[in-house]
């Protein structure tokens, strides 16, 4: 239960009071949007599904961390991973010890369980990401025809790319080959296209440098032509990629999706800040550029105030809801400090399995009533304002930006 539900401080905003005015605005807020489907715009596959899963399992999609030592000693006494086991215990009518979950879960149906959780998460559309499986995901194929909930998709941009790197002479071909790319993923219905130079360079976006991109293609399609795992890294090409690519998303008309902050260990976080962004904001050929960033945490803030002052920026909180404990719900309230609601998108980042899908959903919407609440119990906002403003968060903003009907 949200700490706010248990707030007695009446509403400042007048005197009439009707029946849904008289019990906290959280719960109120809560109950306005329980119908209301929401447009996760980004999340990711499921995992090819399975009755047992090991205490591992279930910890790994709570956790940032890729160590198994900190899975295996640390992730079960994170504040993240005790109040999943709460709700899922909830869901299942177990108590809420790791093992009593797992036992539950390994007597139901794993098509029916992943079907039902989603249901209960209230995700009308999924945007999925499947570039990234952290694991055995389901192809596109499988997941369409196995999950129940509409389904979406963007192009990973650096994976999508590294496979054009064989086939290709030169930094200018390779480049060519992935604008075709993406304009024929979107005729082929892709909504978007997601960026992770976080992960493989930096977001902090400068020139790139001509001759060091030549060098380091040769380098890096030689192992292709060998027959190696190739691996796109470094500001020279990752940069001149992303750069192509926001200038085909302007000309295409779909978002970019641009991995900030918050991810696992294989990105420095202290080059993952959105602020490195300002060229897509304000040149020219990126004028019709939308750009939403993604998870943000710990640079929330930085992302709410290039939300707040670019015009075609928005920004979601996706994962740090669920990964970050109570400090999740402060980062949505202190995003809410600059970034309009209509800028601010629904996202669960959720992967793996049907339970992190839950989660998240549960979490999100008691951290954006409990934002919204604050804000009408302080007078900042009417009742009727803050509903509107949930609805735009959880589903009008996406379905606005993606011009998307509604799921
Ligand atoms: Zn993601």
């Amino acid at each position: 239960m949200p700490r706010s539900q248990s707030r007695t401080r009446p509403s400042s905003s007048g005197s009439t009071h009707t029946s849904s005015e008289s019990i906290p605005a959280v719960t109120s807020l809560l109950r306005e949007w329980e119908d209301l489907p929401a447009v996760d715009h980004h999340c990711h596959p499921l995992l090819r599904l399975t009755p047992k899963l090991t205490s591992i399992d279930l910890r790994r999609p709570f956790t940032e961390a890729i160590d198994d030592n900190v899975i295996r000693e640390h992730t079960q006494h994170s504040m993240a991973y005790r109040r999943a086991l709460r709700i899922l215990a909830t869901e299942l009518g177990c108590d809420p010890a790791e093992e009593s979950v797992l036992r539950s879960r390994a007597g139901i149906d794993p098509a029916d369980y992943a079907n039902r959780l989603l249901k209960k998460s209230r995700t009308g559309l999924m945007i999925l990401d499947h570039g990234y499986s952290g694991g055995e995901a389901m192809s596109p194929e499988e997941h369409s025809a196995t999950i129940e909930t509409p389904q979406l998709h963007v192009v990973r941009l650096e994976t999508a790319a590294e496979g054009l790197v064989a086939s290709c002479n030169s930094v200018a071909d390779w480049v060519d080959a992935a604008r075709s790319m993406l304009r024929d993923a979107v005729d082929g219905g892709a909504v978007g296209v997601k960026t992770i130079a976080a992960y493989r360079a930096s977001l902090q976006l400068g020139e790139p440098d001509p001759s060091r991109a030549a060098a380091d293609f040769t380098t890096l399609r030689a192992r292709a032509v060998a027959g190696q795992t190739v691996r796109l890294e470094g500001e020279p090409l990752c940069h001149t990629l992303l750069l192509a690519a926001a200038e085909e998303c302007s000309r295409l008309g779909v978002l970019l999706q641009v991995h900030c902050g918050l991810g696992d260990p294989d990105e420095d976080l202290a080059l993952a800040n959105p602020l490195g962004l300002r060229r897509l904001f304000v040149e020219q050929r990126f004028a019709n550029l939308k750009v939403i960033l993604l998870h943000c945490y710990p640079f929330h803030r930085e992302a709410a105030y290039l939300s707040s002052v670019f015009p075609n920026v928005y920004m979601d909180l996706s994962l740090a809801i669920h990964l970050a404990g109570q400090d999740g719900a402060r980062a949505l309230q202190e995003a809410l400090g600059l970034c309009p609601t209509s800028k601010l998108l629904y996202a669960t980042d959720a992967s793996r399995l049907a339970e992190v899908y839950l989660v998240a959903a549960v979490l999100y919407r008691e951290a954006l009533a409990d934002a919204l609440g604050r804000l009408v119990d302080s007078d900042w906002l009417t009742r009727a304002e803050a509903v509107e403003a949930g609805r735009q968060v959880l589903s009008g903003n996406a379905k606005r930006v993606h011009q998307l009907a509604a799921p």
